[in-house]
């Protein structure tokens, strides 16, 4: 079972042009024998977010939603509210493409009590330095110790992610885009494998690739299995949603 933490629907400008529909998700991931997978908007902006909160309705059983939130925006704290009335899961941070810094916690706060207070999963996109630099991860998890917080990337290998990860158990590390194969083994080796995930940033980056880089890894198949999809699926199993999905007794 491959369950893919980080993907995005919705356009995608710049280098490349895309426009990703939750029937062309669903398709790929069907080429690749994705299960599930945790969907963010391709952007922050309020109708790029309600473009997924319309595409990830159409599949609530497979594609779980990550609201991109914009701190800055007064009506976020209502947008959020309505995305989990969809039956979104978390909330996605970008620092450098919305123009704050992580380390202004004061900013963040209405966003990760409210998170805290729904049990919603926090993404965090982190570049390893500058405004997403992941040392401010120490001060959300101290702040926060019962959020479920996902270093998105990996942080690019950084160091300082891996030992927020090994200070903080309420921390995970994503993997997509970050091409290290070592460094993502020395993390496996530092805080096990329960919370590495599986992510493809798909369209961003290529599956296929994604996929090889984890299963090529020198760590044990039950290591892999953990890491491609169970890690993520563990997430929710406390989600009302997916008690339903698949009846579970807890
Ligand atoms: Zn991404």
């Amino acid at each position: 079972m491959i369950f893919d933490a980080h993907m995005h629907i919705g356009g995608v400008f710049g280098i490349f042009t895309a426009n990703i529909c939750a029937e062309h998700m669903l398709s790929i991931m069907d080429d690749f024998n994705i299960s599930y997978g945790f969907v963010t908007a391709a952007s922050s902006s309020l109708n790029h977010n309600l473009k997924l909160i319309n595409e990830v309705s159409k599949f609530s059983n497979r594609l779980f939603g990550f609201y991109w939130v914009n701190p800055k925006r007064s009506s976020i704290l209502d947008e959020v509210s309505k995305a989990l009335d969809y039956g979104f899961v978390g909330v996605k941070f970008r620092p450098e493409t919305d123009g704050y810094n992580l380390f202004n916690i004061s900013l963040l706060d209405p966003i990760l009590s409210y998170a805290c207070k729904m049990g919603m999963l926090v993404y965090i996109h982190c570049s390893g330095y500058g405004a997403s630099h992941p040392n401010a991860l120490r001060l959300i998890c101290s702040t926060y110790p019962e959020l479920k917080v996902i270093i998105g990337h990996m942080a690019q290998g950084s160091v300082d992610a891996i030992r927020v990860a090994e200070d903080f158990d309420n921390v995970f590390l994503e993997t997509s885009t970050y091409r290290g194969f070592k460094v993502i083994e020395y993390a496996v080796n530092r805080i096990g494998s329960d919370r590495v995930l599986f992510g493809s940033d798909y369209p961003y980056s290529n599956i296929q690739m994604e996929i090889s880089k984890i299963m090529n890894l020198r760590v044990s198949w039950d290591d892999k299995i953990k890491i491609m999809g169970l890690n993520s699926l563990s997430l929710l199993s406390s989600k009302p949603l997916l008690k339903e999905l698949f009846n579970l007794p807890y």
